[in-house]
């Protein structure tokens, strides 16, 4: 175990103390942070349309947080986008907030198949330095790490760009590579990058990853813990490895970067790092054979003996690449990462021993003015609503219940206000007086051809169950995708899949159908069982059809390290690319 003075000087005491006694009191907090985040904005455009001229610093906390949420509206993100466009267009007077904005951030949005905007101030990359040494801390109680070494972290920034009106532009992880606060990080949780800046912001994922594998492994026994933002990214470097691994260990052998790394400016970095090393190239290449005889089971603690876990985003979207981690973690744990958005962080994961599935996130009542939208699942089947939920007005922190499902709504010190962020959540449990969110869902409707709802969690599901039949056949799902079909008559649900290994057709053809029966929404059921939806389609794309979508979003400006697979798509380019690379066709027969 790490000395209490080793904690004490990485200051892990003390932003713990911190976070308990903001939890302690966490609706009193609530109240205040609404307050400072009015007092900063007070009189800027949007406030004042709603606000008029009330003077926020003479009301009373607990009347201004009433008056605030009596008269500002609930708002999504397409009610901003034409105050946040004068901004990227160069508007400088205070429409959203009083302190300027250089900088933007694009949200993934890859599910909603656009890209948003979303104001991005210092507050940003505070909020983030601060909730990852709050984990840090967390975490070093439970698998403490020694002081000084290093961190294998798959992450990747995105091209910046300016908008018209000169503002810089990218995704928030990008900007948060680049500030301060990322180094400062490094200082105070005493683990380093294994990575320098050239190969985070290469602009070219393919090349970041074979360099992040080939400093990862010439650290190989320096590094503690092996991380990215979403899980995603750490599947996709080991899939990759399991190609490359000989042309990283030639370059190892020889200390001479592989020609494939093109950029100039990454040659040199890696080349001031590398240098022959034949014997660590000799136990590389014998402990690959090995483990290849295993399909790579157990590559990360073989490769990386002193690694105590793994660290990234492991819930919501990122759960169907769990198996998958799982397979190359082998016994080490799996520890799953925080809660936010491009938005504002959201929670924390404060029991870093309890598995990726049952993980909770703790709300930091200080990072943003929180609200709850009570959500009720129907029972009936109701065509007019505009998802499976029925709302209930939007509760404050302080009074959410355990077992009640929510809409997270969001006032953030960059300009949102009662931003609806359409993610739901499940309050846990309470850590002192703050909520533990379990990650639901996104709320959007994903398939519906109907009357049928369906969420991104319940195709999760069901892929989950038509997939355990690919394991018995030797076969592994890749990635997965789906499409409502509503041009050809009946409107039926298209799930595409790319499979890693040979399963029969016969074997296909049951995966099939036992997703379509799969479905238990009762409008999908009840239409089946009328025809009013058609048979379950399942395509099975040729090898590298989720590369080419990742490279099609990569190449749109997306970020690897906050890529999510859209699950659902009615995008012409993706679908053009799915329906070129599809081989394979079945037809469900679950319902006749
Ligand atoms: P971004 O577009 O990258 O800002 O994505 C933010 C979204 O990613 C959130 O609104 C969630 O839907 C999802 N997300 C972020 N953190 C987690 C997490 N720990 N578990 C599940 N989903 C998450």
């Amino acid at each position: 175990m790490e000395s209490a003075a080793g904690a004490e000087s990485n200051g892990e005491h003390e932003i713990i103390s911190w976070f308990e006694g903001v939890s302690e009191n966490s609706g009193y907090v609530q109240t205040q942070t609404l307050c400072r985040i009015l007092e900063l904005n007070s009189g800027v455009e949007y406030l004042k349309k709603w606000l008029g001229d009330i003077n926020v610093q003479e009301m009373e906390a607990s009347a201004l947080e009433s008056l605030y949420t009596s008269l500002v509206p609930l708002a999504s993100h397409a009610d901003l986008e034409t105050y946040i466009q004068r901004i990227a267009d160069g508007d400088t007077s205070p429409i959203l907030t009083n302190q300027p904005i250089t900088t933007l951030s694009l949200s993934s949005g890859t599910t909603e198949g656009r890209q948003k905007y979303v104001p991005f101030t210092r507050h940003s990359s505070q909020t983030t330095l601060q909730i990852f040494r709050l984990a840090a801390a967390y975490r070093s109680r439970v698998y403490p790490i020694t002081p000084g070494r290093r961190i294998l972290e798959f992450i990747y920034s995105s091209k910046q760009f300016k908008t018209k009106g000169g503002l810089i532009a990218g995704t928030a992880t990008t900007h948060y590579f680049a500030s301060e606060e990322f180094k400062i990080k490094q200082e105070k949780t005493k683990s380093f990058t294994c990575s320098p800046e050239e190969v985070i912001s290469s602009g070219d994922y393919k090349q970041s990853t074979y360099c992040h594998l080939l400093l990862g492994l010439h650290f190989h026994d320096e590094v503690e813990f092996i991380t990215s933002t979403f899980v995603y990214s750490i599947v996709q470097a080991f899939r990759a490895f399991e190609e490359l691994w000989r042309n990283i260990c030639s370059d190892i052998r020889e200390g001479i970067v592989s020609s494939r790394i093109s950029l100039p400016k990454v040659r040199k970095a890696i080349s001031d790092i590398i240098s022959p090393n034949p014997g660590l190239a000799s136990w590389i290449e014998a402990s690959c054979k090995e483990l290849q005889d295993k399909d790579w089971f157990g590559l990360i603690p073989k490769l990386w003996p002193n690694a105590k876990y793994v660290y990234s985003i492991m819930t919501g979207s990122m759960q169907p690449y769990l198996k998958k981690l799982r397979h190359y973690a082998g016994d080490l744990p799996l520890v799953s990462a925080d809660y936010g958005s491009t938005e504002s962080w959201i929670g924390a994961n404060i029991d870093p021993s309890s598995p990726p599935e049952n993980v909770t996130f703790a709300v930091i009542p200080t990072f943003s003015y929180f609200e709850f939208i009570p959500l009720y699942r129907q029972n009936q089947n109701c065509s007019s609503s505009i998802d499976d939920f029925i709302e209930d007005e939007p509760v404050p922190l302080s009074q959410v219940k355990i077992g009640q499902e929510y809409e997270i709504v969001l006032t953030t010190f960059t300009g949102l206000y009662r931003y609806r962020l359409g993610d739901v959540v499940e309050v846990a449990g309470f850590h002192k007086g703050t909520p533990k969110l379990n990650f639901i869902c996104r709320r959007k409707l994903i398939l519906t051809v109907n009357i049928d709802k369906n969420t991104e969690k319940d195709l999760q599901s069901v892929v989950e169950v038509g997939s355990q039949l690919l394991g018995k056949a030797k076969a592994e799902l890749v990635d997965f995708t789906s499409h409502a079909d509503v041009v050809n008559q009946p409107g039926h649900y298209i799930i595409y899949w790319e499979i890693k290994g040979e399963a029969d057709d016969k074997v296909l053809s049951e995966c099939c159908n036992e997703m379509d029966a799969c479905f238990v929404d009762q409008g999908y059921i009840v239409s089946r069982k009328t025809h009013s939806i058609g048979p379950l389609e399942l395509c099975i794309v040729e090898r590298g059809t989720f590369r080419k979508i990742l490279d099609h979003f990569i190449g749109k400006g997306a970020a690897l390290s906050q890529f999510k697979t859209p699950r659902c798509t009615a995008d012409e380019v993706l679908l053009r690319i799915l329906n070129v690379c599809t081989i394979k066709r079945f037809h469900s027969t679950a319902y006749g």
